[in-house]
């Protein structure tokens, strides 16, 4: 990638969890742990990062079937309602990135999130995160029925943005994701820190 030569990008394509938000499915864990049988490491094992959360993430489970699962999987007895509001109480605000946000907002660039997620997350962070409500648009795995890194919900980024290649600067955590952006021809940072993701938006020219 040469920053001297690439055009400045037009649209910044946001990962939200680790970047905008960090979760903590320990929390959810704890919290169902103390209305079941299971102890928290067992029903964090059946969240994070599992084939079940997969399923529910990439558009394969209703709210309604992930929640008989989970109840099934760890004796939880609760209510869906409890339930929800249990298993979206994951994240915290990380400032830095929100507070970039709201600046490439305030020079007018079109600004999207791009994540894997799920209907109880979306819905938790909606009613309790108001900069979640700035974007341009927003693309989730659920409802794309595809997970990053598929190509294919890379080419729903593209037909939603009505962008391609370098116009795009897409900040995300994970390798494997900033990988699959990059084998597109967008610009991309591989996010580790604010402080070097807000330094590489200004280098982009953004800032
Ligand atoms: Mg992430």
């Amino acid at each position: 990638m040469s920053t001297a030569l690439s055009p400045t990008p037009t649209a910044v394509v946001f990962d939200l969890g680790k970047v905008l938000l960090d979760f903590d499915y320990g929390i959810v864990a704890r919290r169902l742990a103390a209305h079941s049988g299971r102890d928290a490491e067992q029903i964090r094992g059946l969240l994070d990062q599992s084939p079940l959360l997969f399923r529910f993430e990439s558009g394969q489970m209703t709210n309604d079937e992930f929640f008989r699962e989970v109840s099934a999987l760890t004796a939880y007895t609760g209510a869906f309602d409890e339930f929800a509001d249990i298993f979206g109480d994951i994240f915290t605000a990380i400032h830095p990135m929100i507070d970039l946000h709201a600046q490439l907002r305030a020079r007018g660039v079109p600004t999207f999130i791009f994540s894997n997620t799920n209907d109880l997350a979306v819905r938790h962070i909606r009613a309790n995160f108001p900069f979640f409500a700035q974007f341009t648009d927003y693309i989730y795995s659920h409802e794309a029925g595809a997970m990053k890194p598929d190509h294919r919900i890379y080419e729903l980024v593209e037909r939603r943005t009505g962008r391609r290649g370098a116009e795009l600067l897409y900040l995300d955590d994970r390798k494997e994701n900033v990988d699959a952006g990059h084998a597109r021809g967008w610009r991309v940072v591989h996010h580790q820190t604010p402080e070097q993701t807000i330094a590489a938006v200004r280098a982009a020219g953004l800032l």
